[in-house]
């Protein structure tokens, strides 16, 4: 059996992981000269986001036989509106590296690879392949396949601006920034890489003819962060957020963000990205139904994703509200504790009632 994976970002290398383990060995082309994004930064896998899959490192080895180090846990997360702060304590997630460090995910899943050629520097044409090759799995990053194909719906459009610093940090820590000011209704993000570095995100979601930089100025002066000292700052390329009406066209199965399988309310897409690839391997090899396969995910990511209609009317006093609505003794805790899987659950109730008012 041929198989092509275009791209050998998170969903194209667990992919080839996935199809190697169930005895094919595909071939995979990647248009850059190493493995990973460029640009420095850290991902974070938020228990909020991903409590429906219990722990995350301990979910992929049970599930998919993969171990994926994490560089941190997060334990303290402050979250900051003007006039509101709030610190939740315990187990909030995991850092995790990405890009071209040598534990980042990609590297990590890169080394599963043990028979499979990587042809860097090949960008190539799935249209091409399509002819060539019995299956071709697009593994992108980005729409424009799935776009000249039909099936992709625009969501909008996110940046991101991360500003690289020196300071004192707690590893183990994150704040979280909401203000309309620089962000409109996304976030700014500080995220230790280190005791002394750090990456501030700005994450600014639909907007497309804005000034960044302006912005970041005004985040850095707002919140006190020009007490840091500036390393660099990275423009990361803009992507557009969307949804697929079909995940297989033909012999052509699309995977991770080309497949939409990012949520649109704080942009999380890395474990939506690694189990589609997996998941793409699994209907080609033992020629399983991708769409029946990849279900549990799209829900996962449209449930997640219909909170952000409710995000986007937020005004700078809601989110004040909203801080002090968890700064309630009880609330706070039930937030980081409890069990069940609150933000799917809102987030299922919310896609019907969206549904019903189109
Ligand atoms: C700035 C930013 C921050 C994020 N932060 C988080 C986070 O904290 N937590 C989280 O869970 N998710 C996060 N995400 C989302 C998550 O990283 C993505 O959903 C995930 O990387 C998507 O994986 P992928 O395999 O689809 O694409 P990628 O991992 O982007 O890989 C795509 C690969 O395809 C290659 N490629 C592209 N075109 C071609 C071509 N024509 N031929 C050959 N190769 C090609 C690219 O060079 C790249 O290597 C973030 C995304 C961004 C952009």
């Amino acid at each position: 059996m041929r198989v092509a994976i275009i791209g050998a970002g998170l969903s194209g290398l667990a992919c080839a992981a996935e199809c190697e383990k169930l005895g094919v060995i595909p071939h995979v082309f990647e248009k850059d000269d190493a493995i990973g994004w460029p640009w420095v930064t850290v991902g974070l896998w938020p228990t909020l986001i991903y409590k429906g899959f219990g722990d995350v490192p301990e979910y992929l080895r049970k599930s998919y036989d993969i171990t994926l180090k994490p560089v941190a846990r997060v334990t303290k997360n402050i979250l900051k509106s003007p006039n509101k702060e709030v610190t939740l304590n315990g187990d909030l997630g995991y850092y995790v590296d990405r890009g071209r460090k040598i534990d980042s995910l990609e590297n990590q899943l890169y080394r599963y690879l043990k028979r499979t050629a990587v042809y860097m520097n090949t960008p190539v044409d799935y249209k091409e392949l399509a002819k060539e090759y019995d299956w071709v799995v697009i593994a992108t990053g980005r729409e424009k396949e799935a776009r000249e194909l039909g099936v992709w719906e625009d969501l909008g459009g996110a940046r991101t601006i991360l500003v690289i610093v020196a300071g004192h940090f707690e590893p183990n820590s994150a704040i979280l920034y909401l203000n309309t000011e620089y962000a409109g209704t996304g976030f700014a993000r500080l995220s230790p890489f280190s005791k002394s570095t750090a990456g501030i995100g700005l994450n600014i979601f639909g907007k497309d003819d804005i000034d960044s930089m302006t912005l970041v100025d005004r985040l850095l002066e707002i919140e006190g962060l020009n007490k840091y000292e500036i390393l660099y700052h990275v423009v990361i390329p803009p992507f557009t957020n969307g949804r697929v009406s079909k995940f297989r066209i033909g012999n052509i199965l699309l995977t991770g963000h080309s497949a939409g399988l990012v949520e649109t309310l704080i942009g999380t897409g890395s474990l939506e990205a690694i189990i589609s690839g997996i998941m793409a391997a699994r209907a080609i090899v033992r020629n399983e139904s991708y769409d029946k396969l990849i279900k549990p995910i799209q829900n996962h990511v449209d449930n997640v994703s219909s909170l952000r209609p409710l995000m986007d009317r937020c005004t700078n006093e809601d989110f004040d509200k909203l801080l002090s609505y968890l700064d309630i003794i009880g609330v706070k805790q039930a937030a980081v504790n409890i069990p069940i899987d609150t933000v799917n659950m809102i987030g299922k109730v919310l896609k019907t009632f969206n549904h019903n008012k189109k």
